[in-house]
């Protein structure tokens, strides 16, 4: 049996990323698994501990680390976020594909550990249609919509780094065309595995 396939989505807050991943992991068709997270921020309501993240302490965080058990980590927003290397490699193995949600940090060392692994940004269409976003969802204050926007930024440059980057200006349309980068991905390397153990 062939590995999975890594897929690696990150998008600066407000690009509607986690809506997207919602959406593919829902859609049996693209054989997706999610990573689950381990986190040391609060529990947010609405959400599952074990199904959003695994919530930790930073003192049991920092032994994951200390024992190598962290495919990557990064510190966002004054808390740390890491992917269980076990996890991963366990399904890669078994030949699942499996989606990270992470943010860039992570997601390029995730690259360096996992050359084959393939990196998808998402987006908005303007920073314009960014802002309206992030107010109308109320989450955060005046201030801290501007420190996000400021941040996109910095994401925007990495996302050159990305093997694809998608503009979610209408959702479903995102949605689909993810969906095909997804299933062309997996069946070109299908035949490469195939190709590569044909005799000439
Ligand atoms: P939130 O607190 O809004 O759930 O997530 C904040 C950011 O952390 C998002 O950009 C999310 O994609 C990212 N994130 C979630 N899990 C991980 C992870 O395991 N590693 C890294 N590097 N980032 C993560």
């Amino acid at each position: 049996m062939n590995n999975g396939i890594l897929f690696v989505m990150s998008g600066p807050s407000g690009t509607g990323k986690g809506t997207i991943c919602e959406q593919l992991l829902l859609n049996k068709d693209n054989d997706l698994f999610l990573s689950v997270s381990s986190t040391t921020r609060e529990k947010r309501k609405g959400e599952t501990e074990g199904v959003t993240y695994n919530y930790t302490s930073v003192e049991d965080f920092k032994q994951m680390i200390e024992k190598d058990e962290m495919l990557e980590y990064a510190m966002y927003s004054g808390n740390y976020y890491g992917t269980p290397k076990k996890t991963v490699e366990s399904m890669l193995v078994s030949g699942k594909n499996v989606l990270l949600e992470i943010e860039p940090q992570g997601a390029l060392k995730v690259k360096n550990a996992f050359p084959e692994a393939v990196l998808m940004f998402i987006i908005p269409p303007s920073m314009q249609e960014l802002k309206k976003r992030l107010s109308e969802r109320g989450r955060e204050t005046v201030e801290q919509i501007t420190e996000r926007l400021e941040a996109a930024k910095w994401e925007f440059e990495q996302s050159k780094k990305y093997n694809f980057i998608f503009v979610n200006d209408n959702l479903d349309d995102c949605v689909r065309e993810i969906e095909k980068t997804i299933r062309d991905t997996a069946q070109c390397r299908n035949l490469v595995d195939k190709l590569l153990k044909e005799q000439y």
